[in-house]
């Protein structure tokens, strides 16, 4: 075990450790939607694909996945992976033609005693649903890898495993979906200095514009964001431009500043009022309920367009 290793490792025991403590007071358990009610509908809402996820067990959202998957035709590898730190199973389809990758992760656990809708129920639907309008509509260039992933809340486990053994060059970037239900703007973190050109992101940047956004009002492009971070940050032992993905509300940008780039403060502020998307933030209130659909879409259209542009 790497050092790197080691520090999520601990991380993800921290992460789990505090959502238990906060988590043990549960309220009425969500409603999810069944496979078989989601499949009944004509045309399945992402928030409906939120719901197959919402208030369920690890084992089971991540079945849910697969059985997703293959009920609508789509086809996947399996990636299981077994390590002390724990065992899952990694789900990934590639569609396109192009030379070059790009992935989109979505990782598919919960902290215990969360319902866990926005994280990470919301990238997982926005992620099936962008799959299946990408087969419809491929990209010509590009091949796009979109990698369901587990145990993204034991330290990056799933995702680390993944990198381990999985075939990287030619991977132009990657973007880790988190919290992506909740808000009109959308931030890309973990953008180190040396990664600031990275064409990926530039083109994301002149994609979002190319839609309306603005920078520093309905877009965002954060530095290394303490405290937080996701899946992508497995890839950056191997070069990869590799960011995370957030929708958050425009206007608690000041609020959400503070709260983010002030570590200590957020770590005391674990009990008392934190801006969206983090009031609900591995929390037993992570519910559908808290979703709006207009975010989801929001984020599935702009990685649609982000794909058609690379
Ligand atoms: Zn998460």
């Amino acid at each position: 075990m790497t050092l790197r290793d080691l520090g999520f490792y601990l991380r993800g025991r921290v992460n789990r450790t505090v959502a238990q403590l906060v988590n043990v007071r549960r309220p009425a358990p969500a409603l999810s939607l069944s496979l078989e009610e989601l499949l009944r509908e004509r045309r399945p809402s992402l928030l409906d694909r939120v719901r197959l996820l919402e208030g369920r067990s690890n084992a089971e959202r991540q079945e849910m996945v697969a059985r997703y998957l293959a009920a609508r035709g789509l086809p996947f590898g399996r990636h299981p992976y077994a390590t002390f730190e724990g065992s899952g199973e990694n789900f990934s389809l590639d569609v396109g033609a192009g030379d070059s990758t790009l992935i989109l992760i979505g990782h598919h656990d919960a902290v215990p005693g969360s319902p866990g809708a926005n994280d990470d129920g919301s990238a997982v639907a926005i992620l099936l649903g962008l799959a299946e309008r990408l087969f419809n509509d491929p990209p010509r260039r590009l091949r796009v890898r979109v990698l369901f992933t587990g145990g993204e809340e034991r330290g990056y486990l799933g995702a680390r495993c993944y990198v381990k053994t999985a075939a990287l060059e030619r991977v132009l970037g990657v973007l880790s979906l988190e919290l992506c239900g909740i808000g009109d703007a959308l931030a890309v973190w973990d953008v180190l200095p040396p990664l600031e050109r990275a064409p990926v992101l530039q083109t994301f940047v002149e994609t979002l514009e190319g839609l309306g956004y603005r920078r520093d009002e309905t877009y965002h492009v954060a530095g290394r964001i303490p405290v937080f971070g996701s899946d992508h940050r497995a890839f950056w032992a191997s070069g990869i431009p590799a960011f995370g993905l957030t929708v958050v509300p425009a206007a608690e940008g000041e609020a959400l500043r503070q709260f983010i780039f002030n570590p200590v403060r957020t770590a005391l502020r674990q009990f008392v009022r934190r801006p969206a998307p983090f009031n609900t933030y591995h929390t037993s209130r992570d519910r559908s309920e808290t979703l709006e659909p207009a975010a989801l879409e929001r984020t599935a259209d702009a990685l649609f367009a982000l794909v058609h542009s690379l």
